[in-house]
């Protein structure tokens, strides 16, 4: 079914050498990894291709050292931790090209792992230089790539090496590009979004691109504000951008051409003050907000009314908090929202993906996360696939 070649069509890779892309851009504090759910990410596939007898070499970047070797953006760093999430030995090669990595193969053993440095050292990492990316490739007999986050760049080591080496889809992007073409490609329809956050201007083309493909298209978050004041709602001062109302009134116009219902909030939840449980805290109305208060989160009738829609959908992708999660108690909307589409996953009624790096937070701390479909961890990469953009690293894999 899938466009694309798996792990499945690799054939026998015993004593072969396998280059894989994996995202190793952990977040690091004091030189210690903080979070390993990158580094979990990529064990299905290091693991199956060292278990066949492969020689894996580890491809990544950190940070963005742009072009020149910095010491403190050495993969080095991770080699202790990836080690320790995979069980294995891992060996480290301070070059991604060259005698340096052939003799490292020559050591390596069948099955053997090896991390290779940060490939944005070199200057054709970024500019997907084809010298460099012939280089790389001719230590190596095909490629693998598993970051699914970096796909969206099209650079050596995330798509260029795909035109040069028998070139596969690692379990964690694969896994990925199926969730999301359930969701937005192929979905069972119904179809709902969610888009929150705070601005309308950093997700004008979701926004754009999900009016035409769903049929129910949630505005929360600080964005709904601009929308609703675009409709002659007056929003006191809340986060609002209204130089973009005849944008928002543009892409209304679109959805009621498309035949996609956008819900607004009609009750909201507002204060005087930006603080956790402040006295002046009320729920109104939307027509009801005082010049001095604002909007900071969906109100309950609302809620309760996008629970419906929800219901009567068999597919949803989430991005975006309906309101200032961070602080109570204006996390209420996106948490009840958020269990509701986690209750009707569970009952096998709606399959849900949903990303980006605050949605994320926002859905563990309704202790929701493990009840949806799928969720991305991937970032820019999930935002430009929402926006409806080819992914280069995922179209070098699909030819
Ligand atoms: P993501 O990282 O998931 O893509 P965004 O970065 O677009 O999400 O938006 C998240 C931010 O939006 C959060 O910090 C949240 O506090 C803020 N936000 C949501 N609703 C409001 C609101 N009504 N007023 C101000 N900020 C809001
Ligand atoms: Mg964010």
């Amino acid at each position: 079914m899938t466009a694309f070649k798996t792990l499945d069509d690799i054939g026998d890779v015993r004593g072969k050498v396998a280059l894989v892309r994996v995202d190793l851009n952990l977040p690091m504090q004091d030189g210690a990894v903080t979070d390993d759910t990158r580094i979990r990410a990529a064990v299905p596939t290091i693991l199956e291709l060292a278990d066949a007898g492969a020689k894996v070499l580890l491809l990544a970047h950190f940070g963005r050292p742009k072009g020149a070797r910095s010491s403190t953006q050495s993969l080095s760093m991770v080699v202790g931790a990836v080690q320790s999430v995979l069980g294995r030995e891992v060996m480290f090669v301070p070059e991604i090209a060259g005698d340096i990595v052939a003799q490292a193969v020559g050591i390596l053993p069948e099955g053997g792992i090896a991390i290779l440095e940060n490939t944005r050292f070199w200057p054709g990492e970024e500019k997907n230089d084809p010298e460099l990316v012939k280089a790389i490739a001719a230590n190596a007999d095909l490629y693998v790539n598993d970051a699914f986050s970096a796909a969206h760049r099209a650079h050596a080591t995330t798509e260029g090496l795909a035109h040069v080496l028998p070139a596969y889809a690692g379990r964690s992007m694969q896994a990925e590009l199926e969730a999301l073409g359930k969701a937005l490609d192929h979905p069972e329809k119904p179809v709902a979004a969610v888009v929150g956050g705070a601005k309308v201007s950093s997700k004008l083309d979701v926004l754009k691109h999900l009016v035409s493909k769903v049929d129910h298209l949630i505005i929360g978050g600080g964005m709904a504000n601009t929308f609703l004041a675009a409709n002659g709602v007056d929003v006191g001062k809340s986060l609002c951008e209204h130089d973009l109302t005849d944008t928002a009134l543009e892409i209304l116009a679109n959805a009621e051409k498309s035949g996609c219902t956008v819900h607004l909030p009609y009750d909201v939840v507002v204060s005087k003050e930006f603080a956790a449980n402040p006295p002046s805290l009320r729920i109104c109305n939307v027509h009801e907000v005082a010049d001095d208060e604002m909007i900071l989160d969906v109100g309950p009738a609302a809620v309760e009314a996008l629970a419906d829609v929800l219901k009567t959908c068999r597919t949803l992708v989430w991005n975006g908090p309906m309101g200032a999660f961070e602080t109570e108690p204006f996390d209420a909307a996106t948490v009840a929202l958020a269990r509701t589409a986690a209750a009707l996953t569970r009952e096998g009624s709606l399959v849900s993906v949903a990303g980006g790096g605050d949605t994320v937070a926002a859905l563990n701390h309704a202790g929701v996360a493990g009840d949806f479909t799928y969720i991305s961890t991937a970032g820019g990469a999930f935002l430009e696939w929402m926006e409806g953009k080819e992914l280069p690293g995922v179209t070098a894999l699909r030819k």
